[in-house]
């Protein structure tokens, strides 16, 4: 990242989430530390009340549900909010919302499970940030979904290695969240919930 310096960076614990204001012409850089971790990702444009990244305006603009280097993430009033510049993944949902409270107490009977609701949630609290909250507001960044000729999606468990990242160049002033996902009912993250890391860059 030559010309770029880290202003930022930061660990988002494991099952938990981080969130951090980023400025236009930054870059995020967003690193597995593990591997076969999930993160999920939200937005919201600075200084309005209404605009955030949507991952489905964002199938739209692309007219594709798996996103490339170069492919842009649009809100949901259609403006461009990040692109993606370096991505050593390659699969990432951009379909399905994240998890919730209902969905485990739904499904596997569990109350009180950690979330990525929640987790973005409480990371937005923590830097006095209160958004639009919705799981569909969610990309869910190294998640491996299988679509099937039928339209079954299957969760297959990730194949990434540690230290996997994904690099989005900023478009818009915005707040980002980002959950390392708690889900350890399913082989979305592998079977073992682990840390992300998150680095915010800035041009010299
Ligand atoms: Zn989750």
């Amino acid at each position: 990242m030559d010309g770029y310096f880290i202003k930022e960076d930061l660990i988002v614990p494991a099952s938990e989430g981080v969130a951090v204001l980023v400025e236009k012409g930054n870059y995020i850089e967003i690193i597995d530390v593990e591997g076969k971790q999930v993160g999920d990702l939200m937005a919201w444009v600075r200084d309005t009340k209404n605009e955030w990244f949507s991952p489905a305006h964002s199938v739209t603009q692309n007219w594709k549900i798996r996103l490339d280097v170069d492919d842009l993430l649009v809100t949901n009033l259609r403006r461009e909010i990040f692109k993606i510049i370096y991505d050593d993944v390659g699969y990432h949902d951009i379909i399905v919302p994240c998890c919730d409270e209902q969905a485990y107490i739904r499904r596997y009977g569990l109350e009180g499970h950690r979330s990525c609701l929640e987790n973005i949630r409480e990371a937005l609290l923590k830097i006095g940030e209160r958004q639009h909250l919705s799981g569909e507001l969610a990309w869910n960044m190294f998640m491996k979904n299988k679509i099937q000729e039928d339209g079954e999606v299957i969760y297959e468990e990730p194949i990434h290695p540690p230290g996997s990242k994904i690099i989005l160049e900023v478009l818009m002033d915005c707040v980002v969240a980002l959950s390392a996902c708690p889900q350890d009912q399913t082989p979305t993250n592998g079977g073992n919930c682990s840390k992300m890391k998150i680095n915010i860059w800035k041009k010299e």
